[in-house]
């Protein structure tokens, strides 16, 4: 058995949520942290230059 020797933030930098971060939304997780809908829905708002409503995980 080989251990992987990880950073303390590996875990935390790297692993995608199973589910989208927006509060109240339990869609399974598409990008970024969002589902499909506020992938979308963040992506519209940052084209169109305005103040997006969700915030991505980075
Ligand atoms: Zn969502």
């Amino acid at each position: 058995m080989q251990h992987v020797k990880h950073g303390p933030w590996s875990g935390i930098v790297t692993k995608a949520p199973e589910r989208c971060v927006v509060n109240g939304c339990d869609d399974p997780h598409r990008g970024r942290g969002f589902c499909h809908k506020h992938y979308m829905t963040w992506d519209r708002d940052r084209k169109s230059g305005k103040v997006p409503r969700v915030t991505p995980l980075r």
